[in-house]
């Protein structure tokens, strides 16, 4: 028999993270001791406290059955405590979903409102997910460039009027992956004015909310703003702030009505975060926040020796405020697959190439800072011994 993949799969590009992984598995089976500045996927383990949380409650018999729905009550709750200690925004548990980690609703909120040939717009370069559900769902994907001269945020004017009226969605994300950008209030209230006035959902990604720099300069939530609510949701994850991206548990919060669409998606395709997650979770959001201040301090560290490190090599980089990414721009005269291809060949370093995330990034590689301070002090003698 001749198995034919269907048109979406087809028109979906290769996942550029699995392509990486092959690439990086491959150069160590050729016995390279390969440094991983790759994916984006914290190294480091889950805090202890959230773990033991994890073995208490997978012992009982309650949490076994299928969890179904938006959630424990007591889930939606603590995120609601949690957003109300954090950003002084006020929820209630009709507008939190639980989520089988954050990259489950990004890739199913379109389901719910995104008809066929209805615009998304998508920040580029960013995380594949957003357009994967557009594709998904026969939506028209419209990029948004992120640009330095712009500080790496969408140009809201520069959206043709056209485009904007036929759009459904739009996705941002701040603390920026890949870029490290932070948005700025302004730009927010922007936003969601834009919204409303082409009655837009916004879909705000807020991942790497936790993983900030300075503590005067904590990155907002877009819920913060006046008026956010009305137009549109935020996806949070525990992945990021804990380490916790095997476990598979975040949420959707805000407006009501759009919460309520992303579960009903949910109801016809899943069962539910597994309940000894949601407790773990619930443990991880609740208690002492140490670990998440602990884990700051460490990728802190990391960040200032891989950007002292690439500025000393004449590497042109700015110093992120916020996610543990650094936007590095690539050595005059190379592309950023030149220079991937380099550093993996030449180096034993994997890193991400911009123009994989989006067109716009091009000219720039992505470095994650998940590998320890002598690891990246190796990564920095080995690219100092590559003849450009
Ligand atoms: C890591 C990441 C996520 C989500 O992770 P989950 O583990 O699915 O919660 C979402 N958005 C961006 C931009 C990310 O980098």
């Amino acid at each position: 028999m001749k198995i034919d993949y269907s048109e979406k799969l087809k028109k979906l590009p290769p996942y550029l993270f699995i392509e990486i992984d092959k690439k990086k598995k491959e150069a160590i089976n050729k016995g390279a001791d390969i440094i991983s500045l790759g994916v984006g996927d914290p190294d480091l383990p889950t805090p202890e406290h959230i773990v033991k949380s994890m073995q208490e409650s997978v012992e009982k018999p309650a949490n076994h059955q299928y969890p179904f729905g938006a959630g424990l009550l007591s889930y939606r709750q603590a995120v609601c405590d949690w957003y109300k200690k954090r950003f002084n925004v006020n929820l209630n548990v009709e507008e939190v979903c639980a989520l089988i980690g954050s990259k489950e609703g990004i890739g199913h909120i379109h389901l719910g409102f995104v008809n066929p040939g209805d615009v998304v717009l998508i920040s580029e370069p960013g995380y594949p997910v957003y357009n994967t559900g557009t594709i998904f769902t026969d939506g028209v994907p419209y990029f948004m460039p992120l640009l330095e001269k712009n500080n790496f945020l969408p140009d809201l004017d520069a959206i043709p009027k056209e485009i904007a009226k036929k759009a459904k969605l739009i996705f941002v994300n701040y603390p920026n992956n890949p870029t490290a950008a932070v948005a700025p209030k302004e730009f927010y209230v922007k936003l969601i004015q834009f919204a409303k006035d082409n009655n837009i959902i916004v879909a705000a990604d807020a991942a790497y909310c936790q993983i900030y720099y300075d503590e005067n300069e904590k990155p907002l939530s877009f819920l913060e703003l006046p008026g956010a609510k009305d137009v549109g949701v935020e996806f949070g994850s525990l992945s990021k702030t804990y380490n916790m991206t095997g476990w598979r548990i975040g949420w959707v919060c805000g407006n009501k009505e759009i919460v309520s669409g992303v579960l009903k998606v949910k109801d016809n395709y899943d069962s539910g975060v597994f309940q000894a997650v949601q407790e773990a979770a619930i443990t991880a959001l609740s208690s002492c926040q140490d670990c998440v201040e602990s884990n700051r301090k460490i990728y802190k560290e990391r960040r200032d020796v891989l950007v002292e490190g690439l500025k000393k090599l004449g590497w042109e980089v700015s110093l992120p405020k916020a996610s543990f990414y650094v936007w590095a721009k690539v050595p005059k005269g190379y592309t950023s697959s030149q220079v991937v291809e380099k550093l993996l060949d030449e180096a034993a370093i994997v890193c991400t190439p911009g123009n994989g995330m989006g067109k716009s990034g091009e000219g720039y590689v992505r470095f994650a800072l998940t590998v320890s301070v002598s690891r990246i002090n190796e990564a920095i003698e080995r690219i100092s011994k590559i003849h450009w």
